[in-house]
């Protein structure tokens, strides 16, 4: 047992009973006591180790309602060179990736277009080895046909001047017939043999490093089971540091009913989460599913992944199993059917059903959502990240969209998350989009539907709290109170004191997860 009492901060609990102290002292894992530091020491008695957070403010732990951390893992541990202008970007970009990397790990990832660079030149292993000289590097072209690596690389996988070239391949050479570190075809692939394939629960180590460093300590996994196996082999390792709400994929969800999986069990690090279903697309792509067609479309009306006989059969097998249910759904037609269906599933005592995304959404529905106790987990960068196509394709319709302000005041429970990698998971980006409607820069000046606006209370309850409420754990997260997890971030800009749009650009100093400080800025 460990007391810890955290000292010297403007604590925000998320307790409109109690809304600021000064300290907080947490048995272990959990919080027993709160208020001025006094109070808290003669709570605690003598014997806590102290934590000094420097007068910092304090939030409860952010908690992301929507991530693929998988996918985010995956992509992290690769660097993408799609967007580099010219050889110089290039070279940043792999210098920024590989002191990120731990020493010895492969560079991997690339996709460069040297064709598109503002002088096409092609690469080559000095380039690599003057941003990249103690680390091997091997990165293929956008088309992945060339790779292009590094002096290291080629020693390690045997290639020098001696060697000849292989049918069905070039081993590009300078003037003086020493490799230049451009494998063409067949020459590449005794390196890409020898590229070791990456542990998934080591790339969530490494991501889960972001994650805390971000102010994340709890969030809701959408991707596989893959996945699942790797957190739970990182929690029995006592190397998991955030918490994991696992959903499950649709593919597996015969599988899950059949090994008696429910929603809820598990424990305070990996929990099982719903089983998360598709009823229709995504805007970018006229994919998702409208009432009206979009605008210059208007035939269109998307597409219903899920025929609707489907759903309501998947949601009865999943809630008689006690597995509760995510639907995606963006399009006003999508959000309507999906509320058809779990209303006509019939009632799902103790299980939280909800919509992912329930982007754009008829006011009559949202009542309905309310009514029918449906969780809208939605993600506010997808707002400023879509103003533009909002603009383009469903100008003039009669729906709500990213509507936060009318689902909070028709009664509807808010969850938010940021789907990474589709955007990057900073949640004080998100916070800063739910607040002001506007971009990062500050576009559009007032904000885009500004009506549409919340506080920046009802953002971060959105983001703790509301998250922890879709997972059915608001009595153990969310709030700094006795009795919930010790969990919860030191930032460098008090989002209640500070200018609005200073909340995007918050720095998390101290990430404390279940009374551990897990990440210090350093
Ligand atoms: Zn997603």
């Amino acid at each position: 047992m460990t007391m810890r009492v955290f000292r010297n901060a403007t604590i925000h609990t998320g307790d409109p009973h109690r809304p600021q102290v000064q300290a907080l002292a947490a048995d272990d894992e959990v919080i027993v006591a709160t208020g001025t530091e006094a109070e808290v020491r003669a709570a605690v008695g003598p014997g806590a180790e102290l934590v000094d957070l420097d007068g910092a403010a304090v939030i409860p732990g952010l908690y992301d309602a929507h991530i693929h951390t998988a996918s985010y893992a995956r992509e992290r541990s690769q660097v993408d060179l799609r967007t580099a202008r010219s050889l110089e970007e290039a070279l940043a970009a792999i210098a920024e990736h590989a002191a990120r990397q731990r020493p010895g790990a492969w560079v991997l990832g690339g996709r460069w277009n040297s064709n598109a660079w503002e002088r096409p030149v092609q690469p080559d292993r000095h380039a690599l080895d003057s941003v990249c000289p103690d680390r091997p590097a091997a990165l293929p072209s956008i088309d992945g046909h060339t790779v292009w690596a590094n002096s290291l690389a080629l020693r390690m996988v045997g290639i020098d001047r001696t060697t000849p070239d292989p049918v069905g391949g070039q081993i590009v050479r300078d003037e003086h017939g020493e490799p230049t570190g451009i494998l063409r075809e067949a020459a590449s692939y005794p390196l890409r043999d020898l590229v070791p394939e990456e542990d998934l629960a080591d790339q969530l180590l490494a991501a889960q490093e972001d994650l805390l460093a971000l102010g994340l300590t709890s969030l809701h996994d959408i991707d596989g089971e893959d996945c699942r196996d790797a957190y739970l082999r990182l929690r029995d390792a006592g190397a998991l540091k955030l918490r994991v709400l696992k959903a499950i994929p649709v593919e597996h969800l015969e599988a899950a009913v059949a090994e008696g999986r429910r929603t809820g069990d598990g424990d305070d690090w990996v929990r099982t989460g719903p089983v998360k279903l598709f009823s229709d697309g995504a805007l970018g792509s006229h994919t998702c599913h409208m009432i009206d067609g979009f605008t210059g479309d208007e035939g269109n009306h998307g597409i219903a992944v899920t025929p609707y006989d489907d759903l309501v059969k998947l949601i009865r097998t999943a809630a008689s199993a006690g597995i509760a249910v995510a639907t995606h759904a963006i399009g006003d037609r999508a959000n309507r059917l999906v509320l058809d269906a779990y209303e006509q599933a019939g009632p799902a005592p103790g299980l939280r059903h909800r919509i992912e995304h329930a982007q754009h959404v008829r006011r009559a529905d949202i009542a309905r959502m309310a009514r029918l106790g449906v969780v809208a987990s939605m993600q506010p960068v997808h707002c400023t990240s879509d103003i533009d196509l909002v603009a383009a394709l469903l100008a003039g319709h009669d729906h709500v969209s990213y509507g936060w302000r009318t689902l909070l005041d028709e009664g509807v429970a808010l969850a938010f998350g940021s789907d990474a990698p589709v955007e990057h998971p900073n949640p004080f980006v998100a916070l800063h989009a739910a607040v002001t409607r506007t971009r990062t820069d500050g576009t559009p000046s007032g904000g885009w539907q500004p009506e549409q606006r919340i506080s920046v209370g009802e953002a971060l309850r959105a983001h703790t709290l509301g998250s922890a409420y879709a997972a059915g754990e608001e009595h153990r997260k969310g709030v700094l109170t006795p009795g919930r997890l010790a969990d919860l971030v030191a930032v460098d800009t008090d989002p209640f004191a500070a200018e609005v749009d200073a909340i995007a650009r918050t720095q998390v100093l101290t990430t404390v997860v279940g009374g551990q400080v897990r990440r210090q800025r350093p």
